[in-house]
């Protein structure tokens, strides 16, 4: 999905969200159903999550300069069952 501004004359600018590729050079205005323009914008990158673009930079940044481990991570948690009848299932 991707977002495209389109501008109404009266309103102003407005977005909307559509599958890449299919929109329209001009659609209704949601506001007062005029015709609006569509206009070609930058990418809406900043709206990436910013968990995200924190790896996506940790990432970058160990390209050249890798990280150095210096211990084990954490043991997984093991999950506990809560169907009693797991407990009479075989162990591998
Ligand atoms: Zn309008």
């Amino acid at each position: 999905m991707a977002r495209y501004q389109y501008l109404c004359p009266e309103c102003g600018p407005w977005t909307v969200v559509l599958p890449m590729g299919t929109a329209e050079a001009a659609r209704s205005c949601p506001a007062c159903g005029g015709r609006s323009g569509r206009q070609w914008t930058a990418p809406s990158l900043n709206l990436m999550d910013r968990r995200l673009v924190g790896l996506r930079h940790r990432e970058e940044a160990g390209r050249d300069v890798p990280e150095v481990t210096t211990a084990l991570p954490p043991p997984a948690r093991r999950r506990s069952a809560t169907d009693p009848r797991h407990a009479t299932l075989p162990r591998p």
